[in-house]
């Protein structure tokens, strides 16, 4: 029987064209996550062993060649996982473009990614202004996040900003304070907001949204582009 750490992955989505622009993806979700936020729905990845060994993902991926251009790392939070940096090494050598869900906690893996030239895209998390970050991500993760920021913007590689919203939790003014900080920034992408999804469980035990959204109410100092609402 094969050892559960040597099985990061809790799943593979073998095909998707929306998640990594201009490429044809599929999405690893490699278990286990530093924070613990209220709407998140992925419980199973972010608590539970996973079920998948590299060497299947890497097995996966030989098949994909032709197929596949890009390997979403997903989670879950992927930069906490101690073999990232092989694991990216090897989609690169088998000829893919790597991009990297994270929720911008560990600024430390990403510039060393982003310097070793192993990844392609990033899509950060801007989890919640510093207020009620912690009330939301139940951790403390916020300056991290701001460095994480910083050094995107610095290494000039592409990446986006996105927000989830759930209307109880953030409200536009909460939005408007993030905007500020992309903008003093120098964030020059687009700033994604994202429509909390019910779903049957959540590890907030959080209802549907009771509040209204009003987008009208944000500020235009940056595009900003609306999913899900
Ligand atoms: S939503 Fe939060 S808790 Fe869930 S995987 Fe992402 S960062 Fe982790």
């Amino acid at each position: 029987m094969k050892n559960a750490a040597n099985r990061p992955i809790y799943d593979i989505t073998p095909f998707t064209t929306l998640d990594f622009p201009n490429h044809l993806s599929c999405i690893v979700w490699l278990c286990g996550c530093n924070m613990r936020c209220a709407y998140c729905y992925n419980a199973d990845i972010v608590l539970q062993n996973g079920n998948k060994t590299i060497d299947e993902l890497l097995e996966f991926l030989q098949k994909r060649a032709g197929l596949l251009d890009g390997v979403v790392l997903s989670g879950g939070e992927c930069t906490i996982f101690r073999d990232i940096t092989i694991i990216c090494k090897k989609i690169k050598e088998l000829g893919f473009k790597v991009k990297v869900d994270t929720n911008g906690s560990k600024p430390e893996v990403l510039d060393s990614l982003i310097k070793q030239n192993l990844i392609d895209y990033v899509a950060l998390d801007f989890k919640a202004p510093k207020r009620v970050f912690k009330e939301i991500t139940n951790s403390l993760f916020y300056e991290k996040t701001i460095t994480s920021l910083m050094l995107l913007v610095k290494s000039g590689l592409n990446f986006e900003v996105r927000t989830t919203i759930h209307s109880d939790l953030l409200n536009e003014k909460a939005i408007n304070e993030i905007v500020d900080i992309l903008y003093l920034n120098n964030y020059k992408g687009i700033y994604y907001l994202q429509n909390y999804l019910h779903l049957e469980k959540n590890l907030g035990n959080l209802t549907e949204q009771t509040k209204p959204f009003d987008k009208n109410l944000l500020n235009n100092k940056i595009p900003i582009e609306f999913r899900n609402f």
